[in-house]
């Protein structure tokens, strides 16, 4: 398949932003894939080369691409760093560079999508210390025979800038039209998708075997589960309204989730965002066998420091500590952990997500020998609101954060968010009750103190339906003189030099972001807004809704993507239930 396919189907992708139009180019493309390539061309369209679980990385350094662009293109170095720093993205670097070409390569080859994938591959692979000539030839290699275009889309792929605009699910919409011929297939895509967390594998399945195919897909060792999600509830009330008579309490931890997978002698560990994080976790891998009673087995834990004079939960910024690759074994004693198990998913050969909770925490419960270091997460079966205010106030003076509550005879719903989970977190001292998760999509420069940093930064919360970040508000407070910094630090990586299209924002701030860093904020109140896109229309034709004096909790939610930030939804049931309480009192 010739590359140029892929090429001009996302330099049409990059020139809209209309979620219709961006499927059907998908469609197209799919169309015109050989069968055998497809997992490769999807895996290229979510920036990656494999699925997240196995932790291939580009790895392809600035420095390394704009020597490889100069070698094509027959330019100096310091002329592509001039082109590069004019409009700060290597991908037009390299266009630019190859259209003002100076040296012709006599026999030029067409470009093929799977050389240009093989290619990546083998770069991410090398190692060593020629590893660096060796990814400086392989990509002036593709360089030399790619058109300028080409050469834009192979440097932004490579370098993991490609900004197409899409998520996941619109992938799926665009397979399921070009694969099975209606889009509503895309529920049973999505099933494959949520046992196997590997996209470009059910594309291959189901270009192959059509809807018949996924029927292949089983829960199975060392593949990551997509995790289920809760809904959140204001109040144990709330709970009772939407769970009836009888249902589970667990203490809600905060810690960082974690996926076991134990066959054997092996441990693989994945975390929330499914990326494999076995190596922060060394003590997890050598004594979680000890605790269970069995050989094959996927669990879900909260993994949470402790502090080991008390045996006191600690926060979860804890567990920063242990994201690094060297000196493990230093930091794993310095900051200990225990691994807390809530549910089961997988047991010697047998998949367990449509077992009810109450079964699957029996299982659980029968397979594990609780010691100092591995317990299961403390839960009770309430039957009414005072029972779950009684053991919430346990849980916050043991700790945790809140409540989880969960429907008894409800399966495991893998990659979903439903009302099967609720969470109830402790009263937050701000008035909304409960602090949101938001994506930060732009942001202004600071002034005075703030001069060379960002001042303020403009956060959304994210669509489901549409698939979009609408802003929310802009916020000021609550930032130390380290965060600044550290927001700077993050967040200058993450410029675009438009605003990606999944963003929607009536407000135009000096800097946009993809939107990809989620971070916590509390608010006094939620009020309409003529300016805020959040739940357009919903509750006032013309308005959104906005947060008035929000501020920064201090707490960056890393183990979050940006798809799992505050719905425009929950924003919008905050803000009816607001509305009930002050109604409630001034009828008072
Ligand atoms: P949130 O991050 O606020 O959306 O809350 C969901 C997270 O709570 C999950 O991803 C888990 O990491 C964590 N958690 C803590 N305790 C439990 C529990 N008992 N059951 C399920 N999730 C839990």
């Amino acid at each position: 398949m010739q590359f140029s396919l892929i090429s001009d189907t996302f330099e049409k992708m990059e020139a809209t932003t209309k979620r219709l139009e961006l499927t059907q180019h998908l469609v197209d493309l799919f169309k015109a894939t050989p069968r055998e390539s497809i997992s490769k061309i999807v895996y290229l369209i979510q920036g990656k080369l494999r699925p997240d679980f196995e932790g291939i990385e580009l790895g392809v350094a600035e420095k390394l691409a704009i020597r490889a662009i100069a070698k094509s293109s027959g330019s100096s170095v310091k002329k592509i760093q001039d082109i590069f720093v004019e409009d700060g993205d290597l991908g037009h670097a390299a266009s630019k560079a190859l259209e003002q070409k100076t040296q012709t390569t006599f026999i030029k080859q067409q470009i093929t999508a799977e050389r240009v994938y093989d290619t990546l591959l083998k770069i991410a692979k090398l190692e060593g210390a020629r590893s660096q000539d060796m990814k400086m030839k392989y990509i002036s290699s593709l360089l030399n025979d790619a058109t300028p275009q080409e050469a834009k889309f192979i440097l932004k792929i490579a370098m993991g800038t490609l900004r197409l605009g899409i998520a996941d699910n619109t992938v799926m919409d665009a397979l399921a039209i070009a694969y099975t011929g209606s889009r509503t297939n895309r529920e049973k895509l999505e099933a494959a998708y949520n046992v196997s967390s590997d996209l470009g594998r059910v594309a291959e399945i189901v270009a192959e075997k059509n809807l018949d195919g996924l029927k292949e897909f089983h829960v199975s060792l060392f593949s990551p589960i997509r995790p289920m999600l809760a809904e959140r509830v204001k109040s144990a009330k709330e709970a009772e309204e939407k769970l009836g008579k009888e249902f589970a309490a667990e203490y809600k931890l905060d810690g960082e989730r974690v996926q076991i997978h134990l066959g054997g002698d092996k441990v693989v560990l994945f975390s929330r965002r499914l990326e494999n994080i076995t190596s922060h976790y060394p003590d997890i891998v050598e004594n979680i066998t000890k605790a269970l009673k069995t050989e094959e087995i996927i669990l879900e834990a909260e993994a949470v420091a402790i502090n080991e004079n008390t045996g006191e939960f600690l926060p979860f910024q804890e567990l920063m500590h242990r994201r690094r690759k060297y000196n493990i074994d230093r930091i794993v004693s310095q900051y200990p952990i225990t691994v807390n198990l809530f549910d089961i998913m997988y047991l010697n050969g047998k998949d367990l997500l449509n077992s009810t909770y109450e079964e699957r925490r029996k299982k659980l419960e029968d397979i594990t020998v609780e010691n100092e270091f591995v317990k299961l997460v403390p839960k009770i079966i309430v039957r009414s609101e005072n029972e779950v205010e009684d053991f919430l106030e346990n849980g916050i003076n043991a700790g945790c954060e809140g409540l989880m509550l969960k429907v008894l005879d409800a399966p495991y719903r893998a990659g979903a968010r439903g009302s099967n989970w609720l969470k109830l977190k402790r009263e937050y001292r701000n008035e909304l009750g409960d602090s949101l998760d938001l994506v930060v999509i732009g942001a202004f420069f600071g002034k005075g103190r703030r001069t060379g940093r960002y001042g303020t930064l403009l956060l959304s919360t994210y669509n489901q339906e549409k698939d979009t970040f609408e802003s929310i508000c802009k916020v000021g407070t609550g930032f130390t003189d380290e965060n600044l910094d550290q927001f700077y630090q993050i967040l200058s990586s993450k410029v675009t030099l438009k605003k990606n299209p999944r963003i929607e924002s009536g407000m135009e701030p000096d800097v946009w972001f993809e939107p990809e860093l989620v971070i916590e904020i509390v608010a006094s109140e939620i009020t309409l807004s003529p300016v805020h896109t959040c739940a357009k229309d919903s509750v006032r034709k013309g308005s959104g809704l906005a947060l008035r004096f929000p501020k920064f909790t201090g707490k960056i939610r890393d183990e979050k993507a940006p798809e799992d930030a505050s719905t425009d939804q929950e924003v919008v049931t905050l803000y009816k239930n607001q509305k009930k309480v002050t109604q409630d009192v001034s009828e008072v």
